[in-house]
């Protein structure tokens, strides 16, 4: 953390407007996080990055990438000094920067439990892209890196900051849809040959790893309540190469505790815009693209009550900037995370079971 003047020019003009001499009196030190940001690829560049500008606290202050070139180009885009590049190899070296607090981790599935025990004991924070790992064992060794350096372990779980979805939660606790008795859900893509998330070594999995988890993750924060047995099977249709490592579509079914029963779906075969539906014993929720960037769309009927109808208003990238803001405000406070490392941890205990599944079934 440090003591920031980015808010200057905005409070400068505050300050003449209170007759002060710019730079006098205008100028409050303000907190943020320092994001060293790992892997320049999709994720980071396009989402993440752009929203640490959109953030109260997020700043981007390191890059780690393994192409000089395009790291060079993102530095000066975001005002990085050179000294603050570093290729895989040097990765360790962040520990004594003192301009980095956190590290964003967005690489291949398999390479996240690494990056993550090597930034812990370089004693920075940690914001790590879904799934955490690829096994539970990876998963929890990443929890007690974090633990053992006092350092915080984020699930970039960017849905649980998105208002739709929170109003979706907020439905069913109110109580207004009754008892929840079953939840339908379901994310997928037709994916492209060539794709790392094809490599069992690389993503641990198929689509269940990558946007199947959004809705296993969903059915979690809707219910409030933890799975206690899974039923699943996979299958492949496409010969055409693709799904030699992975899986292509795989179906699970989850029991709650409270009874309720979720049924979900996920492909790599077919453009399954992601959704949900819960099905209460007094009301229906259904949300359209409910894991996107941006777009979701909530539709309600609840027994004595007018038809609910409400959309996003929020363009991309809208919920990553409070994922920026969350890191920063659990280190400022010690405050655990929402979804901290045991959220994703049972993630992946759940996967694992999932997959189990699918190899008896
Ligand atoms: P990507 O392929 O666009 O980027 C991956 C980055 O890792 C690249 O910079 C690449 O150079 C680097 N890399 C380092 N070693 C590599 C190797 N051996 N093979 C391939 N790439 C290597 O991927 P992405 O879509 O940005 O996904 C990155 C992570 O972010 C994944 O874990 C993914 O699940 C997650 N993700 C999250 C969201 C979200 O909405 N939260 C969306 C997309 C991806």
């Amino acid at each position: 953390m440090e003591l920031t003047r980015r808010r200057f020019s905005g409070m400068a003009a505050m300050g003449a407007a209170w007759g002060l001499a710019p730079g006098i009196g205008a100028q409050q030190p303000e907190r943020s996080l320092r994001y060293c940001i790992v892997g320049l690829g999709r994720i980071s560049m396009q989402h993440f990055m752009p929203a640490t500008r959109l953030s109260k606290y997020g700043r981007v202050t390191a890059l780690v990438s393994g192409h000089r070139d395009k790291a060079e180009k993102m530095a000066a885009e975001y005002g990085v000094p050179a000294k603050s590049i570093y290729s895989y190899e040097d990765y360790d070296a962040i520990a004594g920067n003192p301009e980095i607090d956190a590290v964003y981790i967005a690489l291949p599935n398999s390479m996240h439990a690494e990056y993550t025990i090597r930034a812990a004991k370089a004693a920075k924070h940690v914001l790590c892209e879904k799934p955490m790992a690829t096994s539970a064992a990876d998963a929890q060794a990443m929890v007690d890196a974090c633990r053992a350096a006092r350092r915080k372990l984020m699930i970039a779980y960017r849905c649980q900051f998105e208002p739709i979805n929170l109003r979706a939660v907020g439905l069913i606790r109110s109580g207004k849809l009754g008892k929840v008795e079953a939840i339908s859900t379901g994310f997928g893509f037709n994916i492209a040959a060539g794709e790392w998330r094809l490599n069992r070594k690389l993503a641990g999995g198929g689509p269940l790893m990558d946007v199947g988890i959004y809705s296993l993750n969903a059915c979690r924060y809707l219910t409030g309540e933890e799975p206690v047995g899974v039923q699943a099977y996979s299958s492949v249709i496409d010969q055409d190469g693709r799904f030699r490592e992975v899986e292509e579509n795989l179906s699970w079914s989850m029991k709650f505790p409270s009874g309720a029963v979720a049924s979900c779906n996920t492909t790599y075969g077919a453009n399954l815009t992601g959704f949900f539906r819960v099905f209460g014993s007094r009301g229906v929720i259904h949300v359209e693209n409910a894991f996107g960037y941006d777009g979701q769309h909530l539709t309600a009927a609840v027994e004595g009550e007018p038809p609910i109808n409400e959309a996003s208003t929020e363009r991309d990238p809208a919920h990553f900037p409070r994922l920026a803001d969350h890191l920063a405000e659990c280190v400022f406070d010690d405050k655990e995370p929402k979804c901290a490392g045991e959220e994703g941890l049972r993630d992946m205990q759940l996967m694992g079971a999932i997959y189990k599944s699918c190899q008896t079934a």
